[in-house]
C-alpha cells in the first residue's frame, strides 16, 4: 500500500502574539457593571431653557410662540408645522 494521505502543505502564519512590554503589568480586567446599577440611556432633557438662546445681551426664541395663548407658550416644532400644546393651535410652515 503506497497510498499516502493527502497532506496539504499549510504555511503557518508567523505567530503574532503581542509581546507584553516589560515592566507593565497585565492589562486590567474590564470593569464589571455594578449589580443593581442600571445603565440608562439619558434622554436629552428639554425645558423652557432650550427655547431661548442668549446672544450677548439679547435673547432669541428658538420656536414661535402661540398666537392664541400669547408669549410664553411655545409651539412644538414638527417637520411641517408648529403646534401649540396648550390650545392645539397649529400653524403650517410655509415653504
Ligand atoms: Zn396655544
Amino acid at each position: 500500500m503506497s497510498k499516502k494521505p493527502p497532506a496539504p502543505k499549510k504555511e503557518e502564519p508567523p505567530s503574532a502574539a503581542p509581546a507584553a512590554p516589560a515592566g507593565e503589568a497585565a492589562p486590567a480586567p474590564a470593569k464589571k457593571a455594578e449589580k443593581g446599577k442600571r445603565v440608562k440611556k439619558h434622554k436629552e432633557e428639554k425645558g423652557v431653557h432650550a427655547m431661548y438662546k442668549i446672544e450677548g445681551n439679547k435673547i432669541s426664541r428658538a420656536r414661535p410662540t402661540c398666537e392664541r395663548c400669547g408669549p410664553g407658550y411655545f409651539m412644538a416644532d414638527h417637520h411641517d408645522r408648529y403646534t401649540c400644546g396648550h390650545c392645539g393651535f397649529t400653524r403650517y410652515k410655509q415653504k
